[in-house]
């Protein structure tokens, strides 16, 4: 059935459209950590970071449920729901921080465009810096910002001129291997933005991820953020997080990536699991640079920030905070994260376990001096671990890293048999 299914789908389907597994599982169900096939086979979920709440969350149901009865769409009129979510999340953003203002849109492509227009426009300037390796979305202008080689093999030769691309702070492999504090990454990110200015391209913006999630789940050197942001804003450009993937609780410690690095961005961008699996994304930033997109027209979305996307993120904020995920996502994380590390005590191949939480990242390679990705490897363990029942991904532009982010419900009983399993994995030999 799964063959029949996968014909008809490369019948119909782009040749860009990713397919992960040789022989992907047809799921039909999920329920919290799992997913169901259609043989009623139940896999483990790793890679689920849009499910944050777990799958099938009856409180997200019943609300959009109920929603919808009452009515589907209005994002036109007056309604009580748009102002009580976004000041929802606004009191999640740190005190103090400035950041009171919302615009609801429909995913984090989107968001990722959105904030780079209020960038442009609030300080009528062009340039947007972002690192090398990351992954922003696959719109225009968010696609112009994915610098990973993977994601966007084009992007090199094509991108547009507003775009600047910086080196990545990763000290395991690169420019900067073995660099553990943020000093010359610091120094050439202040070399980029002078020779912007000399070229009369200054920055209106540096954007980047918390966590470098594209990279492989790679936390920023001790310090980078923070100096960047310092940086930038001495040359007169804005900071933009992308908490897309890294915020709303997933890295435990902190709700958001950017409060782990102590700073406060000017612009957020915000989706993956705002609606547990509905489409819903968002800007956060400060009334100051959102009412400069009045100099770009108006701001409409026919479907952001509508009655139903309001009354299903209200419902996943509740969830979060009933289900305590925050904190399992912290506790569960670590578990996760010491059993992954231990592996590498009997497993050479095993080089990190990168992240934080639950965003993991597991790389893998042939030699630890040379770091030579063992990306074959990790493609056939993810079809292993498939085959015994755990659904896991790679990722990095070398596929070489197993990206850990399941849903933040996961249990430690499931952590330790995603460790076990992949312990067997292992020994299996590669
Ligand atoms: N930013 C980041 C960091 C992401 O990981 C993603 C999605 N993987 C996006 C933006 C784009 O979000 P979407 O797929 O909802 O358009």
């Amino acid at each position: 059935e799964s063959a029949d299914e996968l014909a008809r789908r490369e019948r119909i389907f782009a040749a860009a459209q990713e397919r992960y597994y040789a022989h992907p599982p047809q799921i039909e169900r999920g329920w919290r950590h799992h997913l169901v096939d259609t043989t009623g086979r139940a896999y483990i979920d790793m890679v689920n970071n849009v499910a944050g709440l777990g799958h099938g969350h009856p409180r997200v149901a019943e609300a959009a449920a109920r929603q919808l009865r009452t009515l589907g769409t209005n994002s036109r009129f007056l309604f009580r729901d748009l102002a009580e979510y976004s000041e929802r999340l606004l009191a999640l953003m740190p005190q103090g921080s400035g950041l009171d203002t919302v615009l609801l849109v429909n995913s984090g492509s989107e968001a990722v465009d959105l904030a780079i227009r209020l960038a442009q426009a609030a300080t009528g300037r062009r340039t947007i810096v972002a690192l090398r390796e990351a992954y922003h979305g696959w719109t225009m202008a968010s696609d112009a910002v994915t610098t990973s080689a993977y994601d966007n093999p084009f992007a090199l030769e094509t991108r547009p001129d507003w775009v600047h691309v910086a080196d990545v702070p990763n000290r395991y492999r690169g420019t900067y291997r073995g660099d553990d504090t943020a000093g010359r990454y610091l120094d050439d990110l202040s070399a980029d933005l002078a020779a912007l200015d000399r070229d009369g391209r200054d920055a209106a913006a540096f954007l980047c991820e918390s966590v470098l999630g594209n990279a492989g789940g790679v936390l920023l050197p001790e310090g980078y953020l923070a100096g960047a942001y310092e940086r930038v804003r001495a040359a007169g450009g804005l900071c933009i997080a992308d908490e897309v993937q890294v915020g709303f609780g997933r890295l435990g410690s902190t709700f958001w990536g950017f409060e782990r690095a102590g700073v406060a961005p000017d612009i957020v961008t915000i989706a993956k699991p705002m609606g547990n699996g509905f489409p819903i994304g968002g800007v956060i930033t400060s009334k100051r640079i959102a009412d400069a997109l009045a100099t770009q027209g108006q701001f409409f979305s026919s479907a952001g920030g509508s009655t139903l996307s309001c009354r299903v993120g209200l419902a996943v904020l509740d969830a979060m905070v009933e289900d305590d995920l925050q904190r399992n996502a912290e506790n569960i994380g670590a578990r996760l994260a010491d059993g992954l590390r231990a592996l590498g005590d009997e497993h050479p191949m095993v080089a990190v376990v990168h992240g934080a939480g639950l965003y993991l990242g597991v790389e893998l390679v042939r030699d630890r001096a040379t770091m030579e990705p063992a990306d074959a490897e990790a493609a056939a363990i993810c079809e292993r671990m498939r085959e015994l029942g755990v659904v896991v991904l790679t990722t990095s532009e070398r596929s070489n890293v197993l990206k850990i982010k399941p849903p933040l419900c996961l249990t430690a009983q499931s952590a330790d048999q995603v460790v076990a399993m992949l312990g067997r994995v292992l020994r299996e030999g590669w």
